[in-house]
C-alpha cells in the first residue's frame, strides 16, 4: 500500500488516478531513503517501476521545502537520462504523479528546435529532464543554471556508459552544487559505472531489484533445436499453428532481422523490422504498427528493442539465441508483463548450443525442450527431448507482488482514459537517431 510509505495526499491521489494499488518493491525500498533525503544507488531496470521510485520523493520534497521555505526559482532537480524517449517518458510520469501539485517540470533533449525548450525554461521550471547533450548545449548558452539544485537524478548510467555520454555526464556533474542529494540509478554495475557511483555519491543506501539472472516465472519458456537453414521454415509454422496473434522475434543482426521480416511477408504474414539503419520515424512507425496489431511480427535487433516496453506481449521469439547470456533474460522480460502470461520461444542450432549453455547457467535451470518440433535438428543426430524439469526455480516473489497490483491496474483502466493514452505515450524505442547499430 502507498499509504503506508508516508506519502501526501495530492501524491496518493495522483497515484489512485493511474490505477497504481501497490508499491514496486524498487519503490518500497528507495521512497523512504530518498523521502529522508539520503543518497540512493539502484540497481533496477526499466519495467521495475524505478521512474516513480525517484518522482514520487522528488515531487514531495519539492513541495514541502516550497510550502515550508518560500524558495527563491531556480532549478531544484535534475533528472539526466540516455535518450529523449525516456527522457519523455520520465516528464510525463512526474506530469501524473504530480499533477495536482505545483511544481513545474519540462524536458530537453537534442534533434529537435531548442527554442520551446528555452522558452519553457525561460517561464521557470523547478524539475528538468535532460539528456547530456541538449543539457550541456543550453548551460553552454546560459540558458540553463543549475546552482540552486538539490536533487540529481542518473538515470540508466550504464546505458549512458554504452551510448558513450559519459563524459558529458562527467562534466555536467562538475557544474552542479557538491551538496545535493543524489540518486542512482544502472541495471548493470560495470566496472566504470560502479567508480562513477562511488564518486558521486555519498554514504548511500543500496537497493536491487530483479537482478538480471532471474527470468520472470510468469514467462513459459521453450527450445527448439533447428538446423539454421530451417529456422524460417519452423518459424512460419509456428506462426500458423501455434495461436501466436503478436510476436517480437530477436535476431542477432540487422541484416537477419530485414531477412526474417522479408520471408515471413512474403508468406503471407505481415512483419516489419527495425533496427539502428532505420530512421527514428520508421521505429516509431514500425512499432506503432505493431502495437496497433497492424503487423503481426515484429522483429528486431537487441540494440533497437532496448526500452520496447509493450503492455500484453504475448510471445518473444528468439530466432537466433543471444551471445551475451543476459540478453536472454532481457528479451523474454518484454513478455509476461504487468501480470500477463507471456511465452518465449528460443531456436537454437547446433552453432548456438554454447550460447544456450551459458543462458541455462544465468538462469540457473534449463529450458524446456519443445516437443512438438517438426524441424528437428538433424546436424549430428540431436533431435526434439521430452521437457526438462528446471534444476532451481529463481525467486521471484517480490516480483509477484507488484504483478499483482499491477493487473488490477490494467483492469481498471477504461480505453481511451487519460491514463490510457498516457501509458500507450510511454511506449518508446529507446535509442538516440544518430546511433547506428
Ligand atoms: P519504469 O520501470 O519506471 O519504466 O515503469 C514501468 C511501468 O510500470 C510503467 O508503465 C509505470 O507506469 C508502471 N508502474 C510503475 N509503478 C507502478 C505501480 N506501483 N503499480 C502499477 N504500475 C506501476
Amino acid at each position: 500500500m502507498f499509504e503506508k510509505l508516508n506519502l501526501i495526499d495530492p501524491i496518493l491521489k495522483a497515484l489512485q488516478a493511474e490505477g497504481y494499488i501497490n508499491p514496486t518493491p524498487i519503490q518500497e525500498q528507495a521512497i523512504p531513503v530518498l523521502l529522508q533525503r539520503k543518497d540512493l544507488l539502484g540497481c533496477a531496470q526499466t519495467g521495475t517501476g524505478k521512474t516513480a521510485a525517484f518522482s514520487i520523493p522528488m515531487l514531495q520534497l519539492l513541495h514541502q521545502d516550497e510550502l515550508y521555505k518560500k524558495e527563491p526559482a531556480g532549478i531544484k532537480a535534475l533528472v539526466l537520462t540516455p535518450t529523449r524517449e525516456l527522457a519523455i517518458q520520465i516528464g510525463e510520469s512526474i506530469q501524473a504523479y504530480g499533477k495536482l501539485l505545483r511544481i513545474k517540470h519540462t524536458v530537453i533533449f537534442g534533434g529537435v528546435s531548442q527554442k520551446p525548450q528555452t522558452d519553457a525554461l525561460r517561464a521557470g521550471v523547478d524539475i528538468l529532464v535532460a539528456t547530456p547533450g541538449r543539457l550541456l548545449d543550453l548551460m553552454d548558452q546560459r540558458y540553463i543554471k543549475l546552482d540552486r539544485l538539490k536533487m540529481f537524478v542518473l538515470d540508466e548510467a550504464d546505458r549512458m556508459l554504452d551510448m558513450g555520454f559519459i563524459h558529458d555526464v562527467k562534466k555536467i556533474i562538475s557544474r552542479i552544487p557538491a551538496k545535493r542529494q543524489t540518486i542512482f540509478f544502472s541495471a548493470t554495475m560495470p566496472p566504470e559505472i560502479s567508480a562513477l557511483a562511488n564518486t558521486i555519491l555519498t554514504n548511500p543506501v543500496r537497493v536491487e531489484v530483479t537482478p538480471v539472472s532471474s527470468t520472470a516465472n510468469t514467462v513459459k519458456q521453450e527450445i527448439y533445436f533447428v538446423d539454421k537453414a530451417n529456422k524460417r521454415h519452423l518459424l512460419l509454422h509456428l506462426l500458423k499453428t501455434n495461436n501466436i496473434n503478436t510476436a517480437l522475434v530477436f535476431t542477432r543482426t540487422k541484416h537477419g532481422a530485414d531477412r526474417v521480416a522479408k520471408d515471413l511477408n512474403r508468406a503471407g504474414i505481415m512483419a516489419e523490422a527495425i533496427h539502428g539503419n532505420k530512421s527514428q520515424n520508421a521505429r516509431q512507425r514500425a512499432l506503432s504498427n505493431f502495437k496497433e496489431q497492424k503487423t503481426r511480427v515484429l522483429v528486431a535487433t537487441d540494440i533497437a528493442a532496448r526500452g520496447i516496453d509493450i503492455d500484453e506481449l504475448s510471445h518473444v521469439i528468439n530466432f537466433e539465441l543471444p551471445n551475451v547470456p543476459e540478453t536472454y533474460v532481457h528479451r523474454i522480460g518484454r513478455t509476461g508483463r504487468a501480470g500477463a502470461s507471456g511465452s518465449s520461444i528460443s531456436f537454437c542450432d547446433t552453432e548456438e548450443k554454447a550460447y544456450l549453455k551459458d543462458i541455462q547457467k544465468l538462469i540457473g535451470k534449463s529450458v524446456p525442450v519443445a516437443t512438438d518440433n517438426p524441424f528437428p535438428m538433424n546436424a549430428n543426430g540431436v533431435v526434439a527431448q521430452p521437457a526438462h524439469k528446471p534444476v532451481q526455480q529463481p525467486q521471484q516473489k517480490q516480483r509477484k507482488d507488484f504483478r499483482k497490483g499491477k493487473s488490477s491496474h490494467t483492469a481498471s483502466k477504461k480505453p481511451n482514459s487519460g491514463n490510457a493514452s498516457r501509458k500507450s505515450g510511454r511506449d518508446w524505442l529507446s535509442m538516440p537517431r544518430e546511433q547506428n547499430y
